[in-house]
């Protein structure tokens, strides 16, 4: 089996058989000539259906997750809503993360419930937890690990014994963590999604999403619901994306060093209350993180001694790293999660302390990434 880079650089890449291109083209076509009514030439009709350059990141995904279908598409949320349609019926129930992603919460609590799906929240860091939300009428597990942006860590092994023995099958959302440092098909996940938006893309210029399994049923589903609605990229973003994918391990090195010194600087300072890095011994999660993941990735979350105004003051007040949403690209970005990210989870069981601040650490030198931290909280 080829190691991960050499499947980032090259699964689904082969040299274009027909000029040599070293690099899979941009095929911006709609449509595709027949040789004869229905003769397709390998297989391109329509390019909703499928389309070369998508079909090229696809590969390339699927190798990376260690499973057998990759799916690409036009979102995270897109890749998750064909995929719960997929998944659930009326009257099916989902358990998700206590702490989910806002979007992925609200698509369950606002868009689901509306065709008849009921939903729990549980801390999957803690499989009693799980079990106990589990019902019969349970048919999905929804896993982060680690969440956002509390970085908790859940035992992926644990959760899919627990998820299958409930008669559930269980999606793993491995955006934080990248393929690169953790791949949850091998310990049990049923399916994975990614916001390929994150650190798969990893340059903050495009929006995209994924799924993978190694499941031909419920690939063919997806195959057959995707294609149905319509939930495609273009492929312009699959080229970029792919691109992005290339360097993805050596991007996640340098995240996860980078992450491990600004995680270290920020555990000594003074006006700085606690990090929440699974990297660090006291991290709750470290063992299991440690068991399963390669590394600990590039997401730093802490809090701040003074308060919620000073956390703000924080946000504000830092230079390299930019002030904005999202995460995952090879730029340093700042946010304060109860006012930005998680806003719309305030009052619910999803909300976050005011005096947190999300970091994703990104690749520049890390000596100047500790200057302006020190220098943002030094001037509280
Ligand atoms: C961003 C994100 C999503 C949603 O992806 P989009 O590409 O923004 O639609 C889902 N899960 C996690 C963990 C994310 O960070």
């Amino acid at each position: 089996m080829r190691g991960f880079s050499t499947n980032a650089i090259h699964a689904g890449q082969e040299p274009d058989p027909t000029t040599g291109a070293v690099i899979v083209p941009i095929h911006a076509s709609s449509t595709f000539a027949q040789d004869g009514v229905g003769g397709l030439r390998n297989g391109y009709e329509y390019s909703r259906s499928a389309n070369p350059t998508r079909t090229a990141l696809q590969e390339c995904l699927a190798a990376l997750e260690g499973g057998r279908h990759g799916f690409a598409f036009g979102s995270g949320m897109g890749a998750s809503d064909v995929l719960l349609r997929v998944l659930l019926r009326p009257g099916d129930h989902i358990v998700i993360p206590h702490d989910a992603y806002g979007g992925t919460f609200r698509l369950v609590d606002k868009v689901l419930t509306q065709w008849g799906i009921e939903y729990s929240t549980a801390d999957l860091g803690d499989v009693h937890a799980l079990r106990a939300a589990l019902r019969p009428t349970t048919k999905v597990v929804w896993c982060e690990t680690p969440t956002n942006p509390l970085l908790g860590i859940a035992d992926i092994a644990a959760v899919a014994e627990a998820s299958h023995a409930g008669g559930a099958k269980l999606v793993v959302d491995n955006t934080f963590a990248s393929p690169y440092l953790q791949t949850p098909l091998a310990l049990g996940a049923d399916v994975v999604l990614h916001s390929t938006t994150k650190y798969v893309g990893g340059h903050s210029d495009v929006v995209g999403g994924a799924l993978v399994t190694s499941d031909d049923e419920v690939a063919e589903q997806i195959r057959f619901t995707q294609n149905s609605v319509g939930s495609v990229p273009g492929p312009f973003d699959t080229w970029l994306t792919l691109r992005g994918a290339k360097t993805l391990a050596v991007r996640m090195e340098r995240h996860s060093d980078n992450a491990e010194r600004v995680a270290e600087m920020l555990g000594a300072h003074p006006a700085v209350s606690q990090v929440l890095y699974p990297g660090l011994a006291t991290h709750p999660g470290h063992e299991v993180a440690a068991k399963q993941m390669r590394r600990f990735g590039g997401m730093v979350s802490f809090r701040v001694a003074a308060g919620r105004e000073a956390a703000l003051a924080v946000c504000a007040g830092t230079e390299l790293f930019t002030l904005a949403e999202s995460l995952g690209g090879v730029e340093s970005l700042i946010e304060h999660p109860a006012a930005m990210t998680h806003a719309s989870v305030a009052g619910s069981a999803l909300e976050v302390p005011d005096d947190l601040v999300r970091l994703s650490v990104g690749i520049e030198d890390v000596d100047d990434l500790l200057e302006d931290l020190r220098g943002a909280l030094g001037r509280l």
